[in-house]
C-alpha cells in the first residue's frame, strides 16, 4: 500500500500545499481512499474525525478537478463540481478551510454555505462560481430554490458524518438534494459507524463502492485514559474542578446532554471562576466560532458543549474530556473521546456515572465490548470553588493546602472585563435559578401585558385570535380574475 506522499503523483500545486502542511506519511484512511479516488471509484469509508479522512476525499478529488481549472473570471466557467455535505456548521467550516489550504496553489475555486448566517454574501460567493462547494444540507436547499447554484454539473459528491446527518434527521433533504445531481458521478460516504441506516443509504446512492475500514468501528484510541467515577448530580460540578486542579489540566471539553444542562453548566462553571464557553446549537453560528475560536487561541478553559455541537471538531491537543453526562446515543462516547489523545497524544476521558445512568453504561458496555470499573473518587470536604484570582492563573490551578479560607480571597470584581472571553450572550448571562415568589410580588410583565389587552370574557392565558383582514368578504364577492 502507497504511505508516503509522494508516492501519489499529485499535481505540483497540490504536493506542494501537502509539504506546506507537514504532512509526508499518509494517514491509513488516506493510503486506501486516496488511491481509490483517483481511479473514480465510490468509497465508503468508516473513518473517525483525527484521522485525516478530510484530505483523503479532498487531495484526489481535487487533483480529477484539475483538468476544469481555468483563470477565466466567467461564473459559468466555475460550475460546481464537487458537492460536500456535512452535518454541522462547525464542520462544514473546518472542512471547506482545509479545501482551501489544499487548493491554495490551484485556480479551483471553494467556498462554504451554512445556515445561521446572512445568505446575502453566501449568494455573491455562489453567482461567481466555485468548483468546490462545501454545505450544510438545510441552507443548500434554500440556496438551490432561490436559484443561486445549480448542481447539474456535479461530478463528485461527499457525505461526511453521514451517521449524523442521518441521526439529525437529514436523510429527507439529503434525498432531494441528490435527486438534483446527475447520475453519472463519483460518491464517497463516510461514517463513524456502518449502521443499518447507513448502509440502505450507500446501497441507494452509491454504485459498488469500495468499503475502506481504519479502525474498528467504536474503538476507542489507546492513547486516552478513561475513567469512569461514581458521583452525584450534585457534586459532579466540585468533582470537575477537584479532577481538573489534581491533574494540573490546562483545558477540557466538558460534554452534558441537552442545549439548556449546557448553558446552565457553561454558566455555573463561569460563576466558579472558571474561564467557560458554552457551544450547543442553540447558540448564534457567529458566537458558536468565537467560542470555538476562543478555545483554539487559549483564552477559554473549559468548552463546555453538546454532542451536535461539537462533533468532529478538529482542535488539536485537548488534554481532557469530561463526560459530565453519560451520553443518551453510546456511539457518541466514541466521538467525544476522539477530540483528545489525537495523533499519538496521551489524554484523559472522565466520564461521571450517577445513579440512574446504569441502562446507559450497560449501552456503553455493549458498544465497547467490555465490563467498566466504576471507580469511587472522594470529594475533598472544601469542594466550592475557590473564585478566580485576576493572577493569570487558573482557578483551578492551586497546590493542595494553598486553597485560602473564603473571607481572606481578594474579592472579584464582578464589572472587571475578562480578557478574551468568550462572546457574551444576554440570555445566558441571566441567573437561570429560578427566585423563590413571594404572595404580594408583582405579576411577571408578560403576565401583566397579557391580562390588559385581553378581553374581560377571556382567560389571560388564552391568546386572542389576530385580527386579519378578511380576504372574501361574504357582502362582496370575490374578483373574477383572482
Ligand atoms: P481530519 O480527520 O480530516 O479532521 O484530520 C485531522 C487532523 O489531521 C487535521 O488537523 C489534519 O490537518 C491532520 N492531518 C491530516 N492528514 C495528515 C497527515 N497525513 N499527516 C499529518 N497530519 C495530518
Amino acid at each position: 500500500m502507497t504511505q508516503s506522499f509522494s508516492e501519489l503523483n499529485l499535481a505540483p500545486a497540490l504536493a506542494k500545499a501537502v509539504a506546506e502542511m507537514g504532512y509526508e506519511t499518509m494517514t491509513p484512511i488516506q493510503a486506501q481512499a486516496i488511491p481509490q479516488v483517483l481511479t473514480g471509484r465510490d468509497v465508503m469509508g468508516a473513518a473517525q474525525t483525527g484521522t485525516g479522512k478530510t484530505a483523503a476525499f479532498s487531495l484526489p478529488l481535487l487533483q480529477r478537478l484539475l483538468k476544469h481549472e481555468n483563470a477565466s473570471t466567467s461564473p459559468a466557467r466555475h460550475p460546481v463540481r464537487a458537492l460536500v455535505l456535512l452535518p454541522t456548521r462547525e464542520l462544514a467550516d473546518q472542512v471547506a478551510e482545509q479545501v482551501k489550504l489544499y487548493a491554495k496553489y490551484t485556480q479551483l475555486r471553494s467556498t462554504v454555505v451554512f445556515g445561521g448566517m446572512d445568505m446575502k454574501p453566501q449568494t455573491l460567493e455562489l453567482k461567481k462560481g466555485v468548483e468546490v462547494l462545501v454545505a450544510t444540507p438545510g441552507r443548500l436547499l434554500d440556496h438551490i430554490e432561490a436559484k443561486n447554484c445549480v448542481l447539474n454539473q456535479v461530478e463528485y459528491v461527499v457525505l461526511d458524518e453521514a451517521d449524523r446527518m442521518l441521526d439529525i434527521g437529514f436523510l429527507p433533504d439529503l434525498q432531494r438534494i441528490l435527486s438534483y445531481l446527475p447520475k453519472q458521478r463519483t460518491t464517497l460516504l463516510f461514517s463513524a459507524t456502518f449502521s443499518p441506516e447507513i448502509k440502505r443509504l450507500a446501497n441507494s446512492y452509491l454504485q459498488d463502492p469500495i468499503t475502506v475500514e481504519v479502525a474498528r468501528s467504536n474503538a476507542t484510541a489507546s492513547t486516552v485514559e478513561q475513567h469512569f467515577y461514581r458521583v452525584d448530580d450534585d457534586d459532579k460540578r466540585g468533582t470537575l474542578r477537584q479532577i481538573l486542579r489534581d491533574r494540573g489540566l490546562k483545558q477540557a471539553f466538558v460534554f452534558v446532554n441537552s442545549k439548556l444542562g449546557c448553558a446552565r453548566l457553561a454558566r455555573s462553571l463561569e460563576r466558579d471562576g472558571l474561564n467557560t464557553a458554552a457551544l450547543h446549537g442553540d447558540k448564534s453560528q457567529d458566537e458558536r466560532l468565537k467560542a470555538l475560536d476562543a478555545f483554539k487561541q487559549g483564552n477559554v478553559d473549559l468548552l463546555v458543549c453538546t454532542d451536535v455541537a461539537a462533533r468532529g471538531l478538529d482542535i488539536k491537543d485537548v488534554p481532557a474530556v469530561f463526560n459530565f453526562d453519560i451520553p443518551f446515543n453510546a456511539e457518541d462516547y466514541v466521538h467525544r473521546i476522539g477530540r483528545t489523545g489525537r495523533a499519538g497524544a496521551s489524554g484523559l476521558a472522565v466520564s461521571f456515572v450517577s445513579g440512574r445512568d446504569a441502562r446507559l453504561v450497560g449501552e456503553l458496555e455493549k458498544l465497547l465490548g467490555k465490563k467498566l470499573e466504576i471507580e469511587a473518587l472522594e470529594l475533598e470536604q472544601d469542594r466550592r470553588p475557590a473564585g478566580r484570582f485576576n493572577d493569570g492563573q487558573r482557578a483551578w490551578q492551586r497546590e493542595e493546602g494553598e486553597r485560602e479560607p473564603r473571607e481572606s480571597r481578594p474579592p472579584r470584581a464582578p464589572s472587571a472585563p475578562r480578557v478574551s472571553r468568550a462572546p457574551a450572550d444576554p440570555f445566558f448571562d441571566q441567573p437561570y435559578e429560578a427566585k423563590p415568589v413571594s404572595e404580594d410580588a408583582p405579576p411577571p410583565q408578560w403576565d401583566t401585558a397579557q391580562r390588559a389587552n385581553a378581553p374581560k370574557s377571556l382567560s389571560p392565558n388564552i391568546k386572542q385570535r389576530r385580527k386579519v383582514p378578511a380576504l372574501f368578504k361574504s357582502s362582496a364577492p370575490p374578483p373574477a380574475n383572482s
